[in-house]
Order: C-alpha cells, then structure tokens, then sequence
C-alpha cells in the first residue's frame, strides 16, 4: 500500500458526490454521499467536494492519505481541462489544480468509466484476472481497460472509450457527429430512441425493458439489436484487446439475461475459431465508481 494508511475516493457525478474512505485493507471505514447541485455552478461544486474531503480527514486523523477523484469525462492530455463531462459546467476547467490548490494535497482525477474497471478488476467481479475489459452502460456508454491492476489510460486518454465505435455506418445520428456508435443501441437514452423511431412512442428505457419482458413485438426487436450490438461493439474491442474477461456494470448491467445474450453475440461476432472470455455481472454495485476513485489515488497510470 505504498505507506498510505488510507485511501479516500470521491465520486464525482451530475446528481450526486460520493465520499468513501477506505482502510490499508481496502475495508470501507466511512461513506457519504451529498447532493451535487450541479445547476449552482462549477466553484460551488469545487467547494461541496472541499467540504466532504474535510469530513474525511475527520475520519483519517493524523494518519498519511491518498485522494482519488472519478468523474464523467477526462482530464485533457494536452490542457489539463475537463472534457466530454456530462456536466457540462465543469467542461473546460482545471478541476484537477483547482481541487489540488483547495486540499492542499496531490490527487489524482479519472474517467469514471476507469475507476469502476480498476475497482472490479482489483476487489470485484475481475479479481485475478489480468487484463479486464469493464463497460458502464446506463446514461451513456463508456469503457475501461485495467491490465495487471492498473488502469490503461493511453496517450489520449481515451483507451477503452468503445461507446463512439461506429458498428452501424446507416444507423442513428449519434451526438458526436457519426451514425451507428455502440452508444446509439448500448444505453438508456439509445434504447429508448431506438424505440421511439420504430413506434413514434416516447418510452424510457425501463418500460421498454418492461415490454420486453411482458413479450411485446417491437421491444423484442428493439433488445435484440441492443443485444446484437452490445456484442458487436465487445468483439471489436476483443480484435484489439482480447481480455480476460469482460464486466458490464451502469444501469444496463440489471437487464435480466443481458450478459448471457450478449457473450451470445460476442461469440458470433468475434474474428476467432473459439471465443471462452467470459462476460460478468458487477459485484460492487453502486460502490464501484467511488471505490476505483479511492484506488486511483495510489496506483500509478501506465501510460
Ligand atoms: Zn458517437
């Protein structure tokens, strides 16, 4: 453990900020979670995750500590600023020295994606294996690669962002200017779009999942794609990386038989004679993201 005696994570989301202190044993000590309030601009959110990093030293003492910090997006390789966050107030920013600058301590700032990986890889669902593939479906649709327990970061900092692989060249307009990204099919607002354009009906994500279950033709139709993509995307990915095992975590992870379905397609798709990689449910559940973030603090990137 380097000497740290504990590890501190914060997660960093549009709803809410997660705090977690972590013993030299990784056993959870002390957990928080406060409000983002987001819509109160970016000093504001600087100065609640001030706040719940104060508590924490409350719980630490004396002791020496690391401090990770996960959040949507990354931080820019070229500027340092925040990029691609879905709040989108802290795009642009320099969150990484502004946090530093008010903590008065180094710390390490991830994609949110890569801390979940990193904490599955090392405490979850990928424990032992050496290079692990970790998707978050839910919001959106993002990717972390861990090998032998450290997180792949690559010289632009987007290593396992698979969610904008095109797989569809004529398939749905994605926001990030191309068509067909695994993203348009592998995510809450995909899933509900693919829906809509099928029936004209506006149906969330859950109650098109629902119809599935009840047997209903078009989100039949609409899960297969997703399913049939979902896969797609994972044997692209398998081309490059051919991990050891692949975990699905985000809101998609609960969709009944999804891993299942999905190796399905993984197989049918993958340029191999044979395909054993096994797809895995998440095994820290909501914790993932805030405990990779108390990882990062004292793990080394490498790149
Ligand atoms: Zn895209």
């Amino acid at each position: 453990m380097s000497g740290v005696h504990y590890r501190l994570g914060i997660d960093l989301g549009g709803t809410k900020i997660e705090g977690v202190v972590l013993d030299a044993a990784c056993v959870t000590q002390w957990r928080e979670r406060i409000p983002t309030q987001a819509d109160r601009g970016y000093e504001h959110i600087v100065s609640r995750i001030v706040g719940l990093h104060a508590r924490m030293l409350e719980v630490v003492g004396d002791a020496r500590w690391s401090l990770g910090v996960g959040t949507p997006g990354a931080i820019s390789a070229a500027t340092g600023l925040l990029k691609n966050s879905n709040t989108t107030v802290m795009n642009g920013r320099p969150l990484a020295l502004d946090l530093a600058r008010a903590i008065g301590h180094p710390l390490r700032i991830e994609n949110d994606a890569n801390c979940f990986a990193l904490a599955e890889a090392c405490l979850g669902a990928a424990r032992g294996h050496r290079v692990v593939f970790g998707v978050i479906a839910g919001t959106g649709c993002g990717g972390g690669v861990v090998i032998d327990g450290r997180i792949l970061t690559g010289r632009n900092r987007i290593a396992g962002e698979w969610g904008h692989i095109p797989i569809d060249p004529t398939g749905a307009p994605c926001f990030c200017g191309a068509r067909g990204c695994v993203e348009t099919f592998v995510s809450g607002p995909g899933i509900a779009s693919q829906y809509a354009s099928l029936t004209g009906q506006t149906q969330s994500a859950e109650q098109v999942v629902a119809r599935w279950q009840q047997g209903e033709y078009v989100a039949r139709d609409v899960m297969e794609r997703v399913f049939s993509a979902f896969g797609r995307g994972l044997a692209a990915v398998a081309g490059i990386l051919d991990p050891d095992i692949i975990v699905l975590g985000g809101g998609l992870s609960n969709v009944p038989g999804l891993c299942e379905r999905v190796r399905e397609s993984l197989v049918r798709d993958v340029f191999s004679d044979t395909c054993d990689t096994p797809v895995v449910r998440h095994h820290l559940g909501d914790s993932a993201g805030v405990i990779g973030a108390a990882l990062i603090g004292d793990e080394r990137p490498i790149a």
